[in-house]
């Protein structure tokens, strides 16, 4: 097991993304503090960690919540003592064009993704510190180096990460935290699957155009990237063993971006 007794926060974690490295940080030995808007919506994936043999608790931490974050990142340092690996998974996508794209729309997606990796990095980071060792991961996106049409604010939500990501290995380095995000092109979670009917609406084409010629056009094989992919680069990244794996971007995303 490669991430054994190693105590990790995922939050956004009660399904998709998030859900899949919980449970396959649960199956690696890691003690798991699935985080997610409502305690009801991470309790399955924690009883699905533990059925699996994991140990695992489940937090109500809506991200852009400072209270909430504070207090969730305190709950499990009250339960298990500290916190290894902090996940800024939790995210949202919006689709409009600039032009026709409301002013809440864009805070609240910038909200989810930029000022809710802040609050737990912050929330997080106090805690490592203590131990002079942490790993934080960041969820970006292929969407962190290259743009698409009508997904502005999470362009630029994903775009700002890097820098959080960076600016974190360089002050984490001198206590013992790397920073890392990983960048994963299109995975089939309920994430895109809202997406696919309102693209192909915008852009007047059908639901496998937009699958074909939109999201997988410059992928080199025409293939979804999985869960258990971007699961295995995030047990990668936080089993890694030196600060030489820090403030990089790992991009999963069978070649559609290439850096
Ligand atoms: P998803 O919609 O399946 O899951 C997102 C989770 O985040 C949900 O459980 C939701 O309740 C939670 N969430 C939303 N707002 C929250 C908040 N304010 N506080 C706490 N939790 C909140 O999406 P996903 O595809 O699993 O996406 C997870 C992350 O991966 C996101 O950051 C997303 O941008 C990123 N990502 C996804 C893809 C993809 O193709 N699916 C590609 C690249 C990056």
């Amino acid at each position: 097991m490669r991430l054994e007794n190693r105590i990790a926060l995922i939050t956004g974690a009660g399904r998709g993304i998030g859900r899949a490295i919980a449970e396959q940080y649960g199956r690696e030995g890691a003690r798991v503090a699935v985080a997610d808007l409502t305690l009801e919506s991470a309790q399955e994936a924690v009883e699905a960690i533990q059925q699996a043999g994991g140990t695992a608790m489940a937090l109500a931490m809506d991200v852009t919540n400072e209270k909430a974050v504070e207090e969730g990142v305190k709950a499990i340092v009250d339960e298990w003592g500290r916190l290894d690996i902090a996940i800024a998974n939790a995210g949202i996508q919006h689709i409009d064009p600039v032009h026709n794209l409301a002013y809440a729309d864009w805070c609240k997606v910038l909200d989810v993704h930029l000022n809710g990796a802040f609050l737990v990095t912050r929330a997080a980071l106090n805690e490592m510190y203590k131990t002079g060792s942490g790993c934080m991961l960041y969820m970006g996106s292929v969407h962190s180096m290259t743009a698409s049409p009508l997904k502005s604010p999470y362009v630029t939500a994903k775009h700002g990460l890097l820098g959080l990501c960076r600016a974190v290995a360089k002050e984490g380095a001198e206590h013992g935290v790397s920073s890392n995000i990983i960048c994963p092109g299109f995975v089939r979670t309920p994430l895109v699957e809202k997406q696919i009917p309102e693209q192909a609406k915008e852009l007047g084409i059908s639901e496998e155009e937009v699958i074909r010629d939109v999201m997988l056009k410059h992928t080199v094989d025409g293939k979804f990237t999985t869960l258990e992919d971007v699961a295995e680069v995030a047990v990668h990244l936080a089993a890694f063993p030196s600060a030489a794996l820090t403030g990089q971007s790992i991009v999963v995303s069978h070649g559609w971006h290439m850096q």
